[in-house]
This record gives C-alpha cells, structure tokens and sequence, in this order.
C-alpha cells in the first residue's frame, strides 16, 4: 500500500531491496529532499543540507542509497546525497 507520508518515488515497488519506509525519517518532509521551482542557490543548499542532516540519522540510509544507485534514481536526495553527488558515483565506478 501505497504511504503518503513520504515521496511518491519511495512507493516505487520496481526494488528487491529492503526499505522499511517506517523508518524513514524524511516521512512527512518531502519537499525538503527535492528542487524547488525558482529557488535561489543559496536557498537551494540550505534546503540540501536539512535534507542531508535528516538522512544522517535516517536508520535507513545505507538502504536507501542503495535503491537509488541500483535504479539509478534521477531526482531528489537519497541516502544522504544529491542527484549530482550519485552522478559522481556512477562516473568514477563506471
Ligand atoms: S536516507 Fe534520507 S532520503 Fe533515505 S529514507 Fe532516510 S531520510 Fe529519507
């Protein structure tokens, strides 16, 4: 069943892998993990590093970045990096 509490992507049952969205401690924050329309990039690093800091005491986390490296997720911050960071991990892994 489909949990409203977190981002529709985290609803995607297209992973093997284990994530206990009970335990995600983005659960009702959403917005924070991705970008905003017309944010400035001062706002915009402000936002990443809440986010970030949400996701370094998420239970979860090693999980959670290992669903959006296997998919590759696209968009938001998962596991405690940005988009950019997980395009990084792929270029030097590839
Ligand atoms: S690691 Fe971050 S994005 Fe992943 S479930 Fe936890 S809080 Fe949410």
């Amino acid at each position: 069943m489909p949990d409203t509490n977190v981002s529709p992507e985290m609803n995607d049952s297209s992973t093997s892998l284990p994530l206990d969205k009970t335990k995600a401690m983005c659960r009702g924050h959403h917005r924070l993990f991705y970008d905003v329309d017309g944010e400035t990039k001062a706002e915009r690093e402000r936002r990443e590093l809440t986010a970030k800091a949400l996701c370094s005491i998420c239970e979860i986390k090693d999980a959670c970045l290992e669903v959006a490296l296997e998919r590759p997720e696209p968009y938001g911050i998962w596991g405690g990096l940005t988009e950019e960071d997980r395009r990084r991990i792929r270029r030097r892994g590839s």
